[in-house]
């Protein structure tokens, strides 16, 4: 796999020391340069300083931001790519819950190749790898899909996406007119190697629908899933 030739810079939120020395091992070990903060504000303002290409932010954080606020904060400007650690499932609830634009999350222990194969993976799917593939504009009514610029108008203004809601998206016209079960969703806007709770389908589709309007055309399909067209 190439990544991009300028060296990937990736924040690490994360209050317990061996978690977080553990993945900047993992990540400089790949030449990524590694910003490592332990607190919500400190992550906060890391991630403002360096603007990385990637923030891994721990749910669970000291201090008056935990990692859910920190994302929330980051939304109002960024489009950063977030991976989410959490430590209990309930945690994961309030995470789908919130519909932040997380594009992924893994819950404690975890493998740190893992870790890095998502923050990859997640990287490709966003088009932060070079690609020869060209695909046209993509219109419905007010809305216009430019797959080679990576976004999304209304009325000619972009729509901030996040990573995996553009990459949702993306599936979704290249799908046009056929339904799609979740587990084609998931496969398709994910990726195979994707492991985790297809509610997240539901999630990104929600959010896509209240960011890009009525004029989008993606219809529920009883019994099947989705359908865009
Ligand atoms: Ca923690």
């Amino acid at each position: 796999m190439s990544l991009a030739t300028a060296p990937l810079s990736i924040v690490v939120v994360e209050d317990e020391p061996d978690i977080a020395d553990l993945l900047a091992l993992y990540f400089r070990r790949e030449q990524w340069d590694v910003f490592v903060a332990r607190s919500g504000e400190d992550g906060l303002n890391t991630i403002r300083a360096r603007q990385p290409d990637f923030v891994i932010l721990d749910i669970g954080l000291p201090g008056k931001l935990d990692g859910l606020a920190v994302c929330a904060e980051l939304r109002a400007t960024s489009n950063v790519p977030v991976l989410f650690l959490t430590a209990r499932e309930d945690e994961v609830d309030r995470l789908l819950g919130l519909e932040l634009g997380a594009d992924d999350y893994v819950v404690k222990p975890f493998s740190p190749r893992e870790i890095v194969a998502r923050v990859k993976a997640i990287l490709r799917r966003g088009g932060q790898l070079s690609s020869d593939t060209k695909s046209p504009r993509t219109s419905f009514d007010s809305i216009v899909i430019d797959s080679d610029r990576k976004e999304a108008l209304v009325d000619g203004q972009t729509v901030p996406l996040a990573t995996q809601e553009w990459s949702l998206l993306e599936f979704l016209v290249e799908n046009t007119g056929m339904a799609l079960s979740r587990q084609q969703i998931l496969d398709g806007g994910w990726g195979p190697d994707w492991i985790g709770d297809p509610r997240t389908v539901d999630v990104h589709i929600r959010q896509l629908r209240k960011k890009l309007g009525d004029d989008l055309p993606l219809n529920t399909v009883r019994g099947v899933g989705y359908r865009l067209g």
